[in-house]
């Protein structure tokens, strides 16, 4: 099924605004035509898994990786920049998103799947795993949620006990991306130095580790590769932990505040498709004498998303830029961006979707694959109903 053809007509004035530096113009622009070019045609035919290496392998080629991770000592981890720069990966997941789901999917996993070895790895950690990350040879992916611990992840039960230079983990995890094709895993487990998050450590997992399954993989409406991982018995060398014990939990939400803006990028990325695939369809769809773009309830329609769509990317990139540049808390304004984000994003691609008529429903169109792949957006990373409550409470304790 063809898509409507859109490289090169792609609105990029956003990159002007006074969020963003000239560097910020330059990788934006840079992206949007490489973009264009090597992830506007992905197959979604084949296979998942064998598309999901390729594309890590090619952005990896590419250098975009190394927007991921930082660039350590003299470069040594493989980074563009000493620190990762927030408003850098939203343009990256918002241009990869806008042309291909999967490619943001394979971006995105490995800057959150590295993200706990760049904040509190050991050097050796940090040398053995970002270069690779950054090149795109190795495949991260992050491992918190557990069966009965999702929203509540503090309830979590898998565990790693000390057992003379090892941990041994025993547990479930379930819902991990890259599940199955990622070569190690950034896992969460309770070590018990405290009750609730403080006693949970963090440590990174080679996926060929004894006692560690990846096999047991699950379908989602908008397919990529997802596993419950199974620990037996999984003995993981002491030196493999990510900062202090009983530090885990917090590294983890420091991983996902560096993310969650990003989260928002990626559904403005779909929203802004979905809006292009919106305005070609009300241009072009013969309709009562004249097109559909002339009807005044299109008109309405499309006022509502291009707002929609604006207010989304001045959170995001205002929680962006508030990390980068201001290095204040973010919590509140990136629950925010996404939150309003992905809510939007999932009304401004219905709302194209309905402009397609039964078209828009054909499996294989671009509006109906961006139904399927927004949807897991409001859940992952906070679903909205915590965003909502993030933000309430950090009013009432301000
Ligand atoms: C496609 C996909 C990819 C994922 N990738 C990863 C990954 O790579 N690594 C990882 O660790 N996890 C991953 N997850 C898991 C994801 O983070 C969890 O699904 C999410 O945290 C919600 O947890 P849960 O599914 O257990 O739902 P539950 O915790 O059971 O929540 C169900 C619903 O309850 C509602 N809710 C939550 N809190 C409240 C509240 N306080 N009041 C009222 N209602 C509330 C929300 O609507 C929520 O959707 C992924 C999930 C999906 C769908």
């Amino acid at each position: 099924m063809s898509h409507t053809p859109l490289p090169g007509n792609r609105d990029t004035s956003w990159l002007g605004w006074p969020f963003f530096d000239a560097r910020h113009d330059e990788l934006g622009h840079t992206l949007d035509a490489w973009a264009a070019q090597h992830v506007a045609n992905v197959d979604h035919t084949i296979d998942t898994d064998t598309t999901c290496r390729t594309l890590v392998r090619t952005l990896g080629e590419a250098g975009w990786l190394r927007w991921c991770v930082p660039a350590g000592p003299d470069g040594s981890w493989g980074g563009k920049l000493p620190e990762i720069d927030s408003r850098a990966v939203c343009i990256l997941r918002e241009t990869l998103g806008y042309y291909d789901g999967l490619a943001d999917f394979a971006f995105a996993m490995q800057g959150l799947g590295s993200g706990a070895i760049s904040l509190g790895g050991s050097d050796a950690i940090r040398a053995r795993y970002l270069p690779r990350v950054a090149e795109g040879s190795a495949i991260a992916a992050f491992a918190l949620t557990e069966p009965d611990a999702g929203s509540d992840v503090a309830a979590m039960t898998c565990t790693a006990r000390l057992d003379g230079d090892h941990y041994v983990l025993d547990g479930a995890k379930t819902w991990i991306s890259n599940g199955g094709i990622a070569d190690f895993y950034c896992v969460f487990v309770r070590t018990g130095e405290a009750p609730g998050a403080r006693g949970i450590s963090a440590f990174v997992v080679d996926a060929n580790t004894p006692g560690l399954d990846a096999s047991e993989r699950l379908d989602v409406i908008a397919p990529h590769p997802l596993a419950t991982l199974r620990f037996t018995n999984c003995r993981v060398p002491v030196g493999n932990r990510l900062g202090e014990a009983g530090q885990g939990f917090k590294l983890a939400m420091q991983t996902l505040d560096i993310f969650r803006a990003s989260v928002a990028a990626a559904a403005l990325g779909f929203a802004r498709r979905a809006m292009d695939e919106g305005v070609q369809r009300a241009r072009t769809r013969p309709m009562f004498g004249g097109t559909l773009g002339d009807l005044q309830l299109t008109q309405a329609a499309l006022g509502d998303m291009a707002t929609a769509i604006d207010a989304s990317a001045l959170l995001t990139y205002r929680a962006a830029w508030m990390r980068d540049v201001q290095g204040t808390r973010t919590t509140r304004a990136a629950a925010m961006a996404k939150m309003t984000a992905t809510e939007s994003a999932q009304a401004v691609i219905d709302r194209a979707l309905q402009m397609f008529g039964g078209a828009g429903v054909q499996s294989g169109m671009m509006v109906e694959r961006l139904y399927r792949e927004i949807r897991a957006l409001r859940i992952y990373e906070g679903a909205t109903e915590v965003q909502k409550l993030i933000i309430g409470r950090d009013i009432l304790k301000s």
